[in-house]
């Protein structure tokens, strides 16, 4: 029996028109999280995206080597605090 109480998770988040799709993100990703999409983006490049976010260990990798900033790591309580903020009326 494993203690898994210090897991945390990670959400991804890549901003679509940024990415040219060269993959580098996708080549050092220990955990097999990143996919090519299907669909193209404005400049005619397939965008990454997390295919597999339960898998992530927040190592900051991608964001770190993506040449254009366009993937970010965040901690799932970061986000819910961001989500929870009351600017939705
Ligand atoms: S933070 Fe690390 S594990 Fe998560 S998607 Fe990026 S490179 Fe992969
Ligand atoms: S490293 Fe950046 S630009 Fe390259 S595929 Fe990944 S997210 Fe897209």
């Amino acid at each position: 029996m494993s203690e898994d109480g210090d897991r945390r998770q990670y959400r991804i988040t890549v901003i679509p028109e940024r990415c040219k799709g060269c993959g580098f993100c996708v080549e050092f990703c220990r955990r097999n999280v990143l996919r090519y999409s299907v669909e193209l983006n404005s400049k005619g490049y397939r965008p990454i995206y997390a295919d597999n976010n339960d898998e992530c260990n927040g190592c900051d990798i991608c964001a770190m080597i993506c040449p254009d900033f366009a993937i970010s790591v965040v901690s799932e309580s970061d986000s819910r605090a961001e989500v929870e903020s009351p600017e939705n009326g």
